[in-house]
């Protein structure tokens, strides 16, 4: 044994295949989420994942080009387009470190005065989309632009079912954003805030499309036809808070599991980042008590076990 377990190219088939594998042994764990009813009718048993590397390389499994509610995988393009186009001013209105809370508490708002504790929570997520909306005119069209260019997917859109239900049953979202706009954090209607929300956790796309346009990140901020979205300060940055961040309050124990910035959605789908070589996707819909999804968050732990590549 050298002691050095890292190898220098990575079976990405051969990982994919045992990943899958770990996907499968939690079969039957978790439930679907249900708090969005559109969300409900999502098979439960449906499992797949993808890798991009940085060199344009492409591989899945199982379902990873079937389409799936993104959900909060929205919450990491909208960050990161409302970065590339205002720069560090999103901050302002935005903390970085991690609630410890669920990703919908309202708890923390008050006391914090209206500012969310990180961009990926609910509330915070709210103020990102808000922002976004003043720098685009067009908060969710902006980041389904951005999924469509870099997957190369023109078909990929919002469903228009899911977000009609989430808007059905978001009180917990709009008594957010109200409690923010009444400390002066929203710069725009509530309502328009809420809707382009909606509708962007609820574009629908694949382990596949995720994987692409999420590959920006692993080339620390160049996109896949080598112009840069953001610098490469800005890039550590938006991987470290998905690392600390972006699995809610679970986001030690995926760490310590995965050990990769990666961030989560109540669809089911998990895409995580590892700096330098690739995106990868995991996707099923079965629940952990913190909203992340079981199998996913077992295949993304088989494969950087197995590979003995993470961040650490
Ligand atoms: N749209 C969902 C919500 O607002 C996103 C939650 C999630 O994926 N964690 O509740």
């Amino acid at each position: 044994m050298s002691g050095v377990p890292v190898e220098e190219s990575l079976d990405y088939r051969r990982l994919l295949d045992a990943a899958a594998a770990a996907a499968r042994a939690t079969t039957g764990q978790g439930r679907v989420a249900d708090y969005i009813p559109a969300l409900a009718a999502a098979d439960p048993e449906a499992f797949g994942m993808a890798v991009a590397t940085v060199d344009g390389e492409l591989y899945g499994v199982g379902d990873w080009e079937r389409p799936f509610s993104i959900q909060s995988v929205s919450k990491l393009f909208s960050l990161a387009l409302a970065l590339a186009h205002g720069g560090d001013g999103v901050w302002g209105g935005v903390g970085r470190e991690p609630s410890g809370n669920p990703f919908n508490s309202l708890v923390q708002l008050e006391t914090e005065h209206g500012i969310p504790r990180n961009p990926f929570i609910n509330a915070g997520a709210l103020v990102v989309t808000d922002r976004l909306q003043s720098l685009t005119g067009d908060a969710a069209g902006a980041v389904r632009e951005f999924l469509r260019r870099e997957s190369g997917n023109p078909l990929l859109d919002t469903d228009p079912a899911v977000a009609a239900s989430e808007a059905e049953h978001g009180h917990r979202n709009a008594a957010l954003a109200h409690f923010i706009a009444s400390h002066g954090n929203l710069q725009n209607p509530v309502e328009t805030v809420l809707d382009h929300y909606y509708a962007h956790c609820a574009i629908a796309a694949s382990c596949r499309d995720l994987v692409l346009a999420g590959s920006f990140l692993a080339r620390y901020g160049v996109r896949a036809d080598g112009t840069r979205l953001m610098t490469r300060s800005e890039a550590k940055r938006v991987n470290a808070v998905l690392l600390t961040c972006g699995t809610y309050d679970a986001a030690g124990e995926f760490a310590f599991r995965v050990g990769l910035p990666g961030k989560s959605g109540v669809g089911g789908g998990i895409l995580a980042i590892l700096p330098g070589r690739a995106a990868v996707c995991a996707w099923g819909p079965r629940l952990d008590q913190a909203g992340n999804s079981v199998a996913a968050v077992a295949a993304l732990d088989a494969l950087t076990t197995l590979s003995g590549c993470s961040i650490f």
